[in-house]
């Protein structure tokens, strides 16, 4: 997509994008085509649609509006977060290797680490990449690709994604950067050099906890083609009716990113206060150490809060289950709070591992709920802990 002088603002975009009302009704709303193929005229000649793994007219309509909010060329739905992450894989061969963090999504680490290592030979490292200079020490010349996650999940690092393209270019690798913290509203990495986003669309996007989901947005032709290929030969597509859901969800990832941005504010001020806490981690605080990267790469500092805790482990599991309008339970993004405990949850996989996140953290996925109702909740499960 160019960035012609009169293309129109996010918000705007997140409604309009790759939707026209339905040619044949009126319909405003963009159909669910629940079918899964299209008759042709004659063998070959269709209007564009000849089996729903390979193209669906819902699927395009969202296709085409997530990657515009990327200011990307392409873009490419797929059925979870890590059918998207399964498919960049794939653009890889045999011996290949990749740079990551050690600061990761633990499903992101489990794919890489104990599938694909064994499964299509690739090699991984996990470095701090908040230090872009680690990522030398470990480039080699089948380096192929540098995995990013920024902010991550679930310490809140923060990566300068235009420093790591440059080091990534070098070594003539490709940059992946997952997308899910920050959205295209807060930060748009193509922007910033990276040659591909990856989303788990189940979380911000979509923004209601109702459908699981994953996209890859690219500018970079070959690669959209190559990926292209991949969506249809590995099918790992969501129906039209999850592709409905996450379309509908994007009409209002504007004015939700404003208001967990402004909830997790009022949240990391809580934390500050209390006693409990022995560690705020959101890269909104001036301390944080990612805090001028994000000032830079990202238009505010999202909804996702960490902490640790005093106490220790314990301490940590007890508070996720004394919270009322904060409901324990993996996952994020959405319009309600949630609060989880990564060790036991979301990153058990990466146990035993250089990955292991601490045992006394606490993530929180601030929701949209009245800021209020959210401090009264978490601070009084903070005073009885
Ligand atoms: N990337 C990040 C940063 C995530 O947090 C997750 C899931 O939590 C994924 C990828 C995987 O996405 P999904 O659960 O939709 O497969």
């Amino acid at each position: 997509m160019s960035d012609k002088p009169n293309r129109q603002r996010f918000a705007t975009r997140a409604i309009h994008a790759g939707q026209q009302p339905d040619p044949t009704t009126g319909a405003i709303m963009t159909p669910i085509y629940a079918t899964s193929t299209f008759v042709q005229e004659s063998p070959g000649k269709h209007l564009g649609y000849e089996y729903a793994r390979t193209q669906n007219p819902t699927r395009g309509a969202y296709e085409a509006c997530v990657a515009d909010l990327e200011n990307g060329s392409h873009g490419y739905a797929f059925a979870s977060g890590m059918a998207a992450i399964g498919t960049i894989l794939e653009l890889l061969d045999s011996g290949d290797h990749v740079i990551s963090m050690d600061d990761l999504y633990g499903g992101t680490f489990r794919i890489f680490e104990n599938v694909r290592r064994r499964s299509a030979n690739l090699d991984f490292s996990f470095v701090d990449m908040t230090d872009t200079d680690r990522i030398a020490e470990v480039i080699k010349p089948n380096t192929k690709m540098i995995w990013v996650e920024t902010p991550t999940n679930p310490l809140l690092n923060v990566v300068d994604i235009a420093a790591v393209a440059e080091v990534a270019h070098g070594g003539g690798a490709k940059l992946v950067v997952d997308n899910t913290f920050a959205t295209p509203y807060l930060q748009q990495p193509l922007g910033q050099g990276a040659d591909v986003v990856v989303h788990s669309t189940t979380k911000y996007c979509g923004g209601h906890s109702d459908v699981v989901g994953g996209f890859i947005a690219t500018n970079d032709t070959e690669l959209a083609e190559r990926l292209a290929y991949l969506q249809n030969a590995i099918g790992a597509v969501g129906s039209p009716f999850d592709n409905y859901l996450t379309l509908r969800g994007l009409k209002t990832l504007a004015v939700r990113m404003d208001r967990h941005c402004e909830n997790a504010r009022a949240i990391v001020e809580l934390l500050l206060d209390s006693d409990k806490v022995t560690h705020v981690l959101y890269p909104g605080l001036p301390e944080h150490r990612g805090h001028e990267v994000a000032s830079r790469q990202m238009s505010d500092f999202g909804g996702m809060v960490s902490f640790r805790v005093a106490g220790g482990a314990e301490a940590a599991m007890r508070l996720t289950t004394t919270t009322q309008v904060f409901s324990l339970a993996e996952s994020l993004g959405a319009v309600e709070s949630l609060i989880e405990h990564p060790g036991v949850m979301t990153h058990a996989s990466a146990a035993g591992s250089e990955l292991e996140v601490p045992a006394d953290l606490v993530r929180l996925s601030v929701g949209i709920e009245s800021a209020q109702d959210l401090i009264d909740d978490l601070g009084s499960a903070l005073e009885r802990l």
